[in-house]
């Protein structure tokens, strides 16, 4: 059993990930927001992702949800579920 490295980390990458899109819009908060951070700070797989979660994020505001942009929203689902 490797339980001490399993303390380290508070949280596993894929609660992480699960995590991005409430920190981006500030609904985590408290221990979660600092359990999220510290993996960030010391998971490179993990920073990476949400680095790209948060520029994805920022793009998809700045658009108009019309029906023009259908094909650009498909193509970065595509690209997200590419990863
Ligand atoms: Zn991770």
């Amino acid at each position: 059993m490797k339980k001490n490295k399993e303390a380290a980390k508070a949280i596993n990458c894929e609660e992480a990930v699960m995590s991005f899109n409430d920190f981006i819009d500030n609904y985590l908060k408290g221990k979660a927001r600092d359990e999220l951070v510290k993996h960030i700070s010391e998971c490179r797989h993990c920073f990476e992702r949400f680095e790209f979660e948060q520029l994805l994020k920022s793009k998809v505001h700045q658009l108009p949800m019309s029906k023009k942009n259908q094909p650009l929203i498909s193509r970065i689902e595509k690209m997200i579920a590419s990863l």
